[in-house]
């Protein structure tokens, strides 16, 4: 489970893709959080939002279809967390904002749905960033 390493295996279809409907221009990458960042730019030169195509979550089928986005995020932090052998922090390190984002396709979310569902979430005070572009619930 080296979800950190880059060394890619180029005969394998990158584990994420995701896609503007409106351009139809794609980005497969290695990096959930790459996706946010293609969505980042190209709403913000466009306004235009971004669907994840494909995802390759180990850990997605554990969670309840139904869940909302703070759920998703306390479900995948505790599968996330207890793995992170490299982690020097204590308590959680929170879970990549593309991972969640990932996760909330599989519910018919876009990019920038998800988004916009985490801010609302946060504003309630169920979730928290822990470092940078990682999620964590309360
Ligand atoms: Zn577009």
């Amino acid at each position: 489970m080296p979800n950190h390493t880059h060394h890619t295996h180029h005969s394998q279809p990158a584990p994420f893709v995701a896609t503007c409907p409106d351009c139809e221009i794609e980005r497969s990458s290695e990096s959930a959080t790459e996706l946010v960042a293609f969505y980042r730019r190209h709403h913000g030169h466009t306004g235009h939002d971004i669907v994840v195509t494909r995802a390759d979550l180990e850990f997605g089928a554990a969670l309840d279809a139904a869940d909302g986005v703070a759920a998703v995020v306390d479900g995948l932090d505790a599968r996330y967390g207890v793995d992170k052998h490299d982690s020097t922090e204590s308590g959680t390190a929170g879970v990549p904002i593309g991972i969640v984002v990932a996760a909330m396709s599989e519910r018919g979310f876009t990019v920038g749905e998800t988004l916009e569902e985490i801010a609302d979430v946060r504003m309630t005070g169920a979730l928290y960033e822990p470092r940078d572009d990682h999620l964590a619930a309360f």
